[in-house]
């Protein structure tokens, strides 16, 4: 038996090396994983500018009590820069965005001045009040983006601000998935007496697409030695990693192990945990490799546990597991001590903290028991049976 822990250690520590980088355009690379640090070439914004539409003054002519009268000697607009210097008793009109003329360090909103033909009559105010200073957002040579971080929108948004039309991202590492066994059924086509329908195929297909990867539908293959050998080598060779279900546990573990074995250097686990005991973990060809136990939870869980990080390491992601925190238990749970157990949970907020319970029955086939959940529930090796309101460790689905 190894731990979720040691078994998370082990695959974290056999993957050496990253997917390659490719440069592209912003427009492509959102949820890609940067691939080098983004220095700032300029400053944003590049130049002190009005931060409203209104009238620009120096703040030596801002009258502490009282009014004052200026002349509006010139008008400026956003994309265009005033050439001349502002004198004093001047002022400019000048709108959003628009560079702040030289003299200037001051705009009054244009709701708060009253304007008589070429003058405007002006109040106090602070000085530099409603302008943005230049490199307040962003100064040159300042580190903003860096390596290893996913594309949100507002990375890429700032990559734009600083000119930037391309970045250097990793490559999707290409994930081959294959349902075993001979029970397995095409959805879609007719289902043979004792057959069941592929759903491990597609549920995981979801998680690699969510993990940012790309999926290569290698098929369903039957339990047979000669078929699954022809099917896994093919697969490694167009693949980074190389995802089966199924044929992992004791009643047709030899088949497997010996095609596996002879494939490349795999080890069988039993870990510690439930559901989702059998694991296959190594390597074919140059593809890393995961055998996932067949029933649909277990699979599911096994990929969140285990190939996730492997693929965010892989696609060079710094953060590789989400963040689990503590909710108060709605429901008793059963625990047997010794190994980590998954529940699926329904996590809400109400009572002024995070409550969570548990989606009825858990059997590791039961796969309605994803869908109706939001996260894991995670109670640890030494943890014994759970009471109505202790606290317990959860995990949403989708990473905060
Ligand atoms: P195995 O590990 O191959 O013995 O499979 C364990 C259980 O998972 C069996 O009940 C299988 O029928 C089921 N199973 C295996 N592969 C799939 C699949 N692709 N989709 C749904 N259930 C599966
Ligand atoms: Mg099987």
């Amino acid at each position: 038996m190894i731990s979720v822990r040691d078994a998370q250690a082990h695959i974290l520590e056999r993957i050496t090396a990253q997917a390659q980088p490719e440069l592209l355009p912003l427009s492509a690379a959102l949820g890609r994983v940067l691939a080098q640090d983004v220095r700032a070439e300029m400053d944003v914004p590049p130049t002190d500018n009005s931060a409203v539409d209104g009238y620009a003054v120096a703040s030596a002519d801002i009258p502490s009590t009282g009014t004052r009268r200026l002349e509006v000697v010139a008008e400026v607009a956003a994309g265009s820069v005033f050439a001349g210097a502002l004198g004093s008793g001047q002022t400019i009109r000048i709108m959003t965005g628009a560079p702040m003329p030289a003299g200037a360090d001051t705009v009054y909103p244009q709701e708060v001045v009253e304007r008589r033909d070429s003058a405007a009559i002006v109040g106090s105010l602070a000085r530099g009040a409603n302008t943005r200073r230049r490199g307040e957002d962003v100064q040159a040579g300042a580190v903003v983006l860096q390596a290893g971080g996913v594309l949100r929108p507002q990375e890429i948004g700032v990559a734009a601000s600083l000119g930037l039309a391309q970045l250097l991202v990793r490559r999707k590492p290409r994930v081959a998935i294959l349902s075993t066994g001979d029970e397995v059924a095409e959805p879609g086509t007719a289902r043979k007496p004792g057959q069941i329908y592929d759903s491990n195929r597609f549920s995981l297909r979801g998680l690699v697409e969510d993990a940012g990867a790309t999926v290569v539908d290698d098929g369903i293959v039957p339990d047979r030695f000669d078929e699954l050998h022809a099917r896994l080598q093919r697969a490694a060779e167009h693949a980074d990693v190389v995802l089966t279900s199924g044929g992992v546990s004791v009643g047709d573990y030899d088949l497997v192990k010996a095609v596996l074995q002879q494939a490349g250097g795999i080890d069988f686990w039993q870990v510690a945990m439930q559901p989702g005991r059998p694991l296959a973990v190594g390597g074919i060809g140059r593809a890393h490799f995961f055998g996932l136990p067949g029933n649909p939870v277990a699979s599911m869980l096994t990929f969140h546990l285990f190939v996730r990080p492997a693929l965010w390491k892989l696609a060079g992601r710094r953060e590789l597991f989400g963040q689990p925190f503590r909710a108060t238990a709605l429901e008793p749970m059963g625990k047997k001590s010794g190994r980590r157990e998954f529940k699926r949970g329904i996590l809400a907020y109400a009572n002024d903290r995070w409550e969570v319970r548990t989606t009825g029955p858990q059997g590791s086939g039961i796969l309605t028991s994803m869908t109706a959940a939001n996260c894991f529930i995670i109670l640890e090796e030494e943890r014994g049976d759970v009471g109505v309101g202790e606290s317990v460790w959860v995990e949403p689905f989708q990473p905060l």
